[in-house]
């Protein structure tokens, strides 16, 4: 093998993982909203900026954090 075609190589590698972490990334990215930074009302959509209140403050709402979730360790 010449080495232009060597570099070439290596760099459509390089390339190839970049695009797979560029991909990964984008994933943790979309699941982070959802799960962490806000927590919505399920009956009224409304969202509640305390991460430990577990209701609803304008309609009342319970209801828990812990459906499946794999937050918590
Ligand atoms: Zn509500």
């Amino acid at each position: 093998m010449e080495f232009e075609e060597l570099v070439c190589y290596s760099q459509t590698i390089i390339l190839i993982v970049l695009g797979i972490g560029y991909v990964i990334n984008l994933r943790n990215k979309t699941k982070q909203p959802k799960l962490k930074s806000e927590n919505k009302c399920p009956l009224c959509s409304y969202i509640i900026l305390d991460q430990s209140v577990n209701y609803c403050a304008k309609c009342g709402n319970m209801f828990s954090h812990s459906d499946g979730l794999s937050l918590k360790k």
